[in-house]
């Protein structure tokens, strides 16, 4: 039986290669840093939910047991929005259920297929009002991508194939990390249709026909695909390339663009997505050699080697001492306040409804002393659209 998840339908749909198992073949799992903090975050949330909670539980023990002690802060700073969108999204599930799992087969000649998951947050009431509703809910605690609209599709099958009256599923996806939420509608008729086109196209892997593109930053089939492999090689060529390495890699020259945008754009997206995998793949390596020990070979073994770690002083405990070596102004050249830190805090101690108009008057009140200013811009190198351009390139202008 071919077993699919939720998680897992974007990619399958980019590439049907991406969901087949080779025997011997090398597969990537997730199992770094951010599955563990999507993990923790996922239960503060259920926390947050099943108790209806308007602060936030103690963050300490969900970091302790899903080991990401050093990661607490970002935990923070992801449960804080969970507990913002609940308040916000409450009202659309009068009965909430967390962790809700279904499993649905479809029998089909080649072979039969289970679509499996596990729904973050269900309303198990049924609207009464026609068309009959029911809402769901997925947090999200990675950034922000294109294309997720078809696991919410799949969960939201798995709530109609378990449910004959409902005739709609009002699915809500929340980026913790982006601090955004979006919700869709999809009709009886729009999923089944949805899940009938995804048997036919993508389900079953035709053999030899491989998709590559940024989703294969996902895949499992990732090290031994023998299409990413071209692609990667050829984003190692572009870097290589004679005329570049003979200007010292500068791929701009005084009289403009030594290569064509086209090979830039596509060089650029190829880099961007061999440093993912390169970074992925290193994090695993090392949670492997933490849980089996060291890869050897020969002389040589791949290990861990400790390095010190950072001396940390508990600006509680130190407040004093502080206050005894130095005057307040020397403290604040030292001292740095995250504005997300501060709204972060003030916004645990007041209750709510009452937040955001107490945050606007901290905030008021420091740009009253003229404590607030804005650190200068960092230029990144990103993909942005055309009317972002605020000066045309050398070369170009009028
Ligand atoms: S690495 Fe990319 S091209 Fe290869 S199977 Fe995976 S998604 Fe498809």
């Amino acid at each position: 039986m071919k077993i699919f998840h939720p998680s897992k339908m974007p990619l399958t749909i980019s590439c049907p290669a991406s969901a087949a198992e080779i025997p011997g073949e090398m597969r990537l799992k997730s199992i770094g840093d951010p599955a563990q903090i999507g993990s923790a975050v996922h239960a503060v949330a259920h926390e947050i939910v099943e108790k209806d909670l308007a602060t936030l539980p103690d963050l300490r023990s969900y970091a302790a047991k899903y080991g990401i002690e050093d990661k607490i802060d970002e935990l923070g700073m992801l449960s804080i929005f969970a507990l913002q969108a609940w308040g916000e999204l409450r009202d659309y599930f009068a009965k909430p259920q967390c962790e809700v799992g279904f499993e649905h087969i479809t029998k089909d000649d080649r072979e039969d297929v289970m679509l499996r998951g596990t729904i973050d947050v269900k309303d198990t009431i049924v609207s009464e009002k026609a068309p009959r509703r029911v809402a769901i809910l997925d947090w999200k605690s990675g950034y922000k991508r294109r294309n997720y609209v078809d696991q919410l599709r799949a969960y939201a099958y798995g709530v109609i194939v378990e449910d004959p009256i409902v005739e709609e599923v009002s699915a809500t996806l929340v980026w913790l990390r982006d601090r955004e939420h979006r919700t869709f509608v999809f009709t009886r008729k729009e999923l089944k249709e949805w899940w009938q086109t995804f048997l036919l196209r993508n389900a079953f892997w035709d053999g030899v026909t491989y998709t590559e593109g940024e989703h294969c930053e996902f895949c499992p089939r990732r090290l031994e695909c023998p299409k990413f492999h071209e692609f990667n090689k050829s984003a190692v060529a572009i870097f290589t390339d004679e005329k570049i390495k003979e200007d010292g890699l500068r791929l701009f020259g005084e009289g403009g663009a030594l290569v064509s945008p086209e090979k830039i754009y596509r060089a650029y997206a190829q880099a961007r997505l061999v440093q993912s995998v390169a970074k992925r793949f290193l994090e695993q390596l090392k949670e492997d050699i933490e849980r089996e020990g060291p890869v050897i070979l020969n002389d040589r073994a791949i290990g861990l080697r400790e390095r010190k770690g950072k001396t940390i002083i508990d600006p509680l405990k130190a407040w004093p001492v502080f206050e005894e070596h130095f005057s307040p102004k020397e403290i604040a050249q030292f001292i740095t306040v995250n504005k997300g830190d501060l709204t972060k805090t003030k916004s645990a101690i007041i209750p709510r409804g009452q937040k955001g108009k107490a945050i606007k008057a901290m905030m008021e009140d420091l740009e009253g002393v003229g404590a607030v200013s804005n650190a200068p811009p960092v230029n990144m190198l990103s993909i942005i659209d055309l009317d972002e351009i605020k000066e045309l390139p050398k070369g170009e202008q009028e």
